[in-house]
């Protein structure tokens, strides 16, 4: 185990390769600014921002650890799945995200047709200009094109409005099983993680059964403090994570500097928890 003891890492962030504002540089450089030890990368479905970002880590003395976050579904729900510290160069897990993202390029022309079914004009060109990983199309894009052109007040009313599961212009992604997701992870090398479990609005009893087969599939963590949780949920996930023997993970989920979240700002976990980082492979030590 290659872990110790840090007093600040941030596990969960986006990048512009998937649909954050910033660059791997930037982030490592408010990473630095902010106190964190040890960091991830965490694009949605796209690995390309991690060399970049282990350069960027490498020369400001921070620790690093590969990370991908991936979309997957149970019971027809989005559930995303955190990959820590796998071989990036694995070709499974770089073949099954090369699929993903090609059904986002295919469910972004859906969503765009709706979009024009509904009046709004020059959609396609106008999300292209959001896009800033032209292989990694997401809703956020489409968000940030209805919140710039004065459509939504805001990227979340964008979201409420047209975006969300039973708007007008959602188009669901192909399914992936969470199963599969972990265990590909895991054949890679990698720790899987479920993120932000507080985010679902799962019942009980649904929340459970997720957590039983994450957990029969090979993950090993939950993210207990994240910048998607409510604060309420940090107990309720603390006490899961500790009853049910997981992991306990961490990370800002880091997209814009205008969200609540500063990058390694998410709240330290709370005591008693066994913290990934205690377990992780392959942490790229920069000292
Ligand atoms: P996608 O993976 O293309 O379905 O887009 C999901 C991304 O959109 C998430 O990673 C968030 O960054 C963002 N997102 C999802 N739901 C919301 C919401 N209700 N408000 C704001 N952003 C959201
Ligand atoms: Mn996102
Ligand atoms: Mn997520
Ligand atoms: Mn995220």
């Amino acid at each position: 185990m290659s872990g110790k003891d840090y007093k600040k890492v941030d596990l969960h962030m986006h990048s512009t390769f998937s649909d954050g504002a910033l660059e791997p540089e930037e982030l490592v450089k408010q990473a630095k600014q902010n106190g964190v030890e040890l960091v991830a990368l965490t694009d949605h479905d796209e690995l390309a921002g991690i060399e970049p970002m282990r350069r960027a880590a490498k020369a400001a003395g921070l620790d690093f650890v590969t990370g991908v976050e991936i979309s997957t579904e149970y019971a027809g729900q989005t559930i995303h799945v955190v990959g820590l510290g796998f071989d990036e160069k694995n070709e499974q897990i770089a073949s099954l995200l090369e699929g993903i993202r090609e059904q986002r390029k295919v469910r972004a022309e859906k969503m765009a047709s709706n979009l024009e079914a509904m009046g709004f004009k020059n959609v396609w060109y106008g999300v292209a200009d959001e896009v800033t990983n032209l292989n990694l199309i997401s809703r956020s894009h489409f968000a940030g094109w209805l919140y710039k052109h004065g459509y939504a007040k805001d990227r979340q009313e964008a979201f409420d409005k047209y975006l969300a599961p039973g708007c007008p212009a959602y188009v669901a992604l192909p399914k992936l099983s969470v199963a599969k997701a972990v265990q590909i992870i895991t054949e890679a090398g990698g720790v899987a993680v479920l993120a932000h479990p507080g985010r679902y609005k799962l019942e009980e009893w649904k929340l459970q059964a997720l957590l039983d087969e994450f957990k029969k599939s090979g993950g090993k963590a939950i993210e207990v403090t994240t910048g998607s949780h409510k604060p309420e949920h940090v107990p309720i996930f603390a006490k899961i994570a500790a009853e049910q023997g997981f992991w306990a993970s961490t990370g800002s989920d880091f997209h814009f500097p205008e969200r609540k979240v500063p990058i390694g700002m998410q709240g330290d976990l709370p005591q008693g928890l066994d913290p990934i980082w205690m377990h992780l492979p392959n942490i790229e030590k920069a000292n």
